[in-house]
């Protein structure tokens, strides 16, 4: 059966008046081409949902969950499909893609069993104050292109289950999965509660600065972010902005190669290294250095790149062709700021495809080390004195996620405390999951997603305050 990649507002798919290709980054060539909003109808759908909040936030949590547990199943039922579009528009490979779409549904299985508490801050003679949590209103979900469906659908769960309506805004590379689930979800959320809108990435300001808009959970860049934050403060509107990153990694000098090698480069290259808390700076220890630095190249070699679509593809190409030139632009000067041990070429053919690329012997101040790449190439550091290396990965504007890999967990959790950023693992580099809050440092970001931290931040918090009779 054919997919029409239609919007999806007030209950209703809509084509919308425009229309918006697609490429797929493994050919570099339009293979679809979907529904695409004007100003106007993104109004419309904001309208839509500002409509539908009275009645939506007034149901039982019950309810809510029960429409939650109906949307999981609707991608579970079509995850084989969805994960294909997503392949396709995304380039990750078709395993990968299963997985992101496998971790929507248990996004949203994970949001419908949470309680909503009421917490007593007193409960004396005197008086009786609880703290409740409300919905918001209107929520604008706004999206990259590097996990399009678990992204959005994070957002749209944490959303509905607190009682606000959503507009969720794709971004304008990767639409098609998300497009496919609205249309899934069609006949299980009310009209209006989930909208879902596209744009050419060129009008997601009408969503940060419409007034109905109450909050803005934003996934994306940190200029970008920056702009979402300035657009929304005419409104006050409540914002989550989870941004870009540059983790570090520290492996210390009792790590055996063998062991940590594997793990290192699947932290810095899963989604071909298009992951806001890829592991993007490495240090290593002067002891292990040369050791490391084989193995990853090593592996880098061994790595299959190719379409995603393709059984036994371990890396596929990058997302798109802005992110694509940036990479080579920085690989080409990288040629003379440090040595590439592995990669730094593209394979024959069309596509956005560059090899995994290992870079040592490059100084600290080259812009490999201090932007962030979000593509497949690594640069890896040598240190010999821990606070010197501290010091180093802390020298950046961003903080979202650094690591410390060591035989001695306690050893590593002493380096861990002193790293200044949102989540710091140990032995291992992004693990996250909807239990866990996560939250950008510094420039990374502004307040919370995910766990009960992250649901508290679609809710307004209320205290009613209740005075006791006096006892006669
Ligand atoms: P981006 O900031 O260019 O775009 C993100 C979204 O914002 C897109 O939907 C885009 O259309 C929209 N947008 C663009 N201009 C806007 C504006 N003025 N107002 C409102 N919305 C606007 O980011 P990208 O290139 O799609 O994604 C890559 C970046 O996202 C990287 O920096 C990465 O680290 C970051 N990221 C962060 C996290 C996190 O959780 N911290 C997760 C994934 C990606």
């Amino acid at each position: 059966m054919e997919v029409r990649y239609d919007m999806l507002v007030n209950g209703k798919l809509t084509r919308g008046s425009r229309t918006l290709d697609v490429v797929d980054p493994a050919t570099a060539e339009v293979f679809a081409a979907c529904a695409c909003a004007s100003r106007e109808e993104i109004e419309d759908a904001v309208t839509a949902s500002a409509a539908a909040f009275p009645t939506w936030s007034a149901t039982s949590l019950d309810e809510r969950r029960a429409v939650l547990i109906k949307m999981a199943e609707a991608i579970e039922t079509n995850l084989e499909s969805i994960a294909r579009t997503l392949t396709s528009e995304q380039g990750k490979p078709i395993g990968d893609a299963q997985g992101e779409v496998g971790g929507a549904a248990y996004f949203l299985r994970y949001y419908a069993g949470l309680e909503i508490p009421v917490e007593m801050i007193e409960d004396s003679e005197a008086r009786r104050i609880e703290l409740h949590r409300r919905p918001l209103g209107v929520v604008a979900a706004i999206v990259p292109w590097n996990f399009p469906v678990l992204t959005a659908v994070n957002k749209v769960g944490a959303a509905l289950i607190t009682g606000n309506t959503v507009v969720v805004k794709p971004a304008a590379t990767t639409p098609l999965a998300t497009l496919q689930v609205a249309a899934l979800w069609r006949d299980i959320v009310p009209a209006g509660v989930a909208n879902i809108v596209t744009d050419k990435n060129d009008l997601g300001d009408v969503l940060t600065s419409h007034p109905l808009v109450r909050k803005v959970s934003f996934t994306g860049s940190t200029t970008t972010g920056m702009k979402v934050m300035a657009s929304g403060s005419n409104t006050l509107k409540r914002m989550t902005l989870e941004l870009g990153g540059n983790d570090s990694g520290i492996v210390l000098d009792d790590c055996d190669p063998d062991i940590v090698s594997q793990q290192l480069f699947d932290s810095a290259f899963t989604n071909n290294g298009q992951v806001c808390i890829a592991l993007k700076r490495l240090y290593v220890h002067d002891s292990q250095y040369d050791a490391i630095c084989s193995k990853l190249a090593e592996i880098a070699n061994a790595t299959i790149v190719g379409p995603g679509s393709q059984q036994g593809t371990q890396l596929g190409p990058v997302q798109n062709r802005v992110q694509f030139d940036k990479l080579k632009t920085l690989i080409e000067e990288t040629r003379t700021a440090g040595t590439i041990i592995a990669g730094g070429d593209s394979p024959e053919g069309p596509g956005y495809f560059i090899n995994p690329t290992i870079v040592r012997d490059i100084p600290d101040n080259a812009r490999l080390v201090t932007d962030e790449q979000f593509g497949p190439v690594l640069p890896v550091m040598r240190f010999s004195d821990l606070d010197d290396v501290v010091a180093r990965a802390n020298d950046s504007s961003f903080g979202l996620g650094n690591s410390v890999w060591s035989s001695d967990s306690e050893r590593a959790g002493a380096v861990a405390a002193q790293l200044d950023s949102g989540t710091v693992w140990i032995n291992k580099h992004g693990d996250i999951g909807p239990d866990t809050p996560f939250a950008g440092a510094k420039m990374s970001g502004v307040g919370i997603e995910m766990g009960m931290h992250g649901l508290l931040e679609f809710t307004q918090a209320k205290v009613i305050n209740f005075s006791k009779p006096v006892s006669a």
